[in-house]
């Protein structure tokens, strides 16, 4: 055992990457998890047909790098000073690249991409119940598992290059690590493999049955290993000194481990442009007739928490719109002291289906609507329904994940939303269970710095890690239940229209 001063001579810096749909960011956190540097760049979306979304791989790649050179510099910290990195990433989106150039074989195709719906439709009815019981996922193009498939099929010569071993299957976590280690590292942790749709969440093992229906070779696969394991070294070429990537964890799981939902019933809901719910089952796979996915939450020491998470497609997004398109607000941040001075009452509703509705109504071809106005219905009220309509979404997922026999016990919330305490409140109110808001809210970067800084020994446990966690705001229910049911059954009903 190291003496403590050595400890604290070594336990210096995390660098923990996040690698986002939309943007690539890094931070520095010192030794108790605290962010003091932040690089961050944009990159660009490429949409080259309808239901196509494509990312370039060295537009990922360059601003990832550039992201930590920023965060390294705003710190004030060099490589050298650098334990450990962690990695967290959007999950799903599939690279293919050759073994020995590096060179990818098509753009990154991104999550969104629905390339594959019609070869999905085609497993629908033999196949859909079979994947949901080894990968907890919905037969759906969103997972790796047929954009690979694609690719193997339609770029000139991959299939038998793969079947030689010459490609290399990564997530955009595997992909970085390839980068960061000059081609040393092909491996993935398990809460990514398990967003491929080719891996069994129960045997924790890329499944045989799977990649053989997928017709996928497991030449291409990167070894899966716990969240926090030896990972390799980066490059010294690459930041100037090469560190030791200890982490891995996609970003959903990583936002859940960032908020300290280590034990059963304890969830987050992360509120961006869309929202994400992740509620911790423990050791147990909960498996859910609302169709919501059943994920692992996190992997360490060979262990398997598992997770159950349902999403949201329209939530600050919502807010967005009411901004850019019915320009009733002037920033997001306006929407709170207009909802403020709504109609408590109000029985006005702003069902957000404008791409469709996710869990639990599953239906693609809904449209948004707007129900209820009367005369006296102005801006404020309008705003206020936009904020609930997120609420109210929030309550389906809930409502769904308790009916499919999880409990909830703890709800912590974070994203941009989350600055409107309007909306705080009415969750609480609505949900009638406590809503808590942590200071620290940058919660994916923290999450991948935590699982990082486990492995290298800069925390202890899970438990020091949770007293990190740190309360900004409490939330607490004061409304009664005449309220909430009225308000709720409102909603649903205008659910129903729409949808019909
Ligand atoms: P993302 O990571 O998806 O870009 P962020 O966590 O940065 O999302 O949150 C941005 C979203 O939060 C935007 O859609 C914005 O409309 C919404 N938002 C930010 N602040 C507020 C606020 N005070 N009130 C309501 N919505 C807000």
């Amino acid at each position: 055992m190291p003496k403590h001063r050595d400890i604290i001579k070594i336990s210096r810096y995390i660098l923990s990457i996040d690698q986002g749909t939309t943007s690539s960011r890094a931070v520095i956190l010192d030794h108790s998890g605290r962010p003091i540097g932040l690089g961050q760049k944009e990159f660009k979306q490429y949409f080259p047909a309808n239901g196509l979304v494509v990312h370039d791989t060295n537009e990922i790649w360059q601003s990832t790098l550039s992201s930590c050179k920023t965060a390294m510099n705003k710190a004030g910290v060099v490589a050298k000073e650098v334990t450990c990195i962690g990695i967290t990433n959007q999950r799903e989106t599939t690279i293919v690249w050759d073994r020995k150039t590096g060179e990818p074989i098509h753009p990154a195709i991104v999550w969104q991409d629905r390339r594959t719906a019609d070869y999905c439709n085609s497993l629908r009815k033999k196949y859909a119940k079979k994947i949901q019981v080894k990968t907890g996922l919905e037969l759906d193009p969103y997972f790796s598992a047929t954009k690979l498939r694609w690719l193997l099929e339609n770029i000139p010569k991959a299939r038998k290059k793969a079947e030689a071993g010459q490609l290399a299957f990564g997530t955009v976590d595997t992909y970085l690590l390839w980068k960061l280690t000059a081609g040393k590292s092909h491996y993935t942790d398990a809460t990514n493999a398990s967003r491929t749709m080719l891996f069994n969440i129960e045997t924790q093992e890329w499944d045989p049955e799977l990649l053989n229906l997928f017709d996928i070779p497991k030449e291409v696969l990167p070894e899966v290993k716990d969240c926090g394991a030896d990972y390799g070294e980066t490059d010294s070429s690459i930041l100037g000194n090469s560190i030791t990537v200890s982490g891995m964890i996609g970003d959903q799981q990583a936002a859940a481990f960032g908020q300290c939902c280590f034990e059963s019933g304890e969830a987050k809901s992360t509120y961006g442009t869309g929202g994400f719910l992740l509620l911790n089952t423990g050791k147990s796979i909960v498996y859910s007739s609302n169709r919501l996915l059943s994920t692992v939450c996190y992997r360490l020491d060979g262990c398997t928490s598992y997770a159950i998470e349902g999403s949201i497609f329209m939530a600050g997004a919502t807010i967005q719109w009411l901004r850019d398109k019915l320009g009733l607000i002037e920033n997001a941040a306006a929407s709170e002291l207009l909802a403020r001075e709504s109609n408590d009452d109000s029985s006005v509703y702003l069902v957000p289906a404008f791409t469709g509705l996710g869990a639990p109504y599953w239906n693609p071809d809904a449209r948004a609507s707007i129900h209820g106005m009367t005369r006296d219905t102005g801006v404020k009220e309008l705003v206020a329904a936009g904020l609930m309509s997120t609420v109210y979404q929030t309550k389906d997922l809930i409502d769904a994940i308790v009916s499919d026999g999880a409990l909830l016990s703890a709800l912590r919330v974070d994203g941009g939303l989350t600055n409107n305490n309007y909306f705080n409140e009415k969750l609480a109110d609505i949900l009638n269970h406590e809503i808590h808001r942590p200071v620290i809210t940058e919660t994916t970067a923290l999450g991948a710095a935590y699982v990082a800084g486990l492995q290298a020994g800069i925390f202890t446990s899970l438990d020091a890690i949770a007293k990190n966690w740190q309360l900004d705001q409490r939330f607490i229910p004061s409304k009664g239940k005449a309220w909430r049911d009225k308000q709720y059954t409102g909603w649903k009903l205008a659910v129903k229209k729409t949808i019909s």
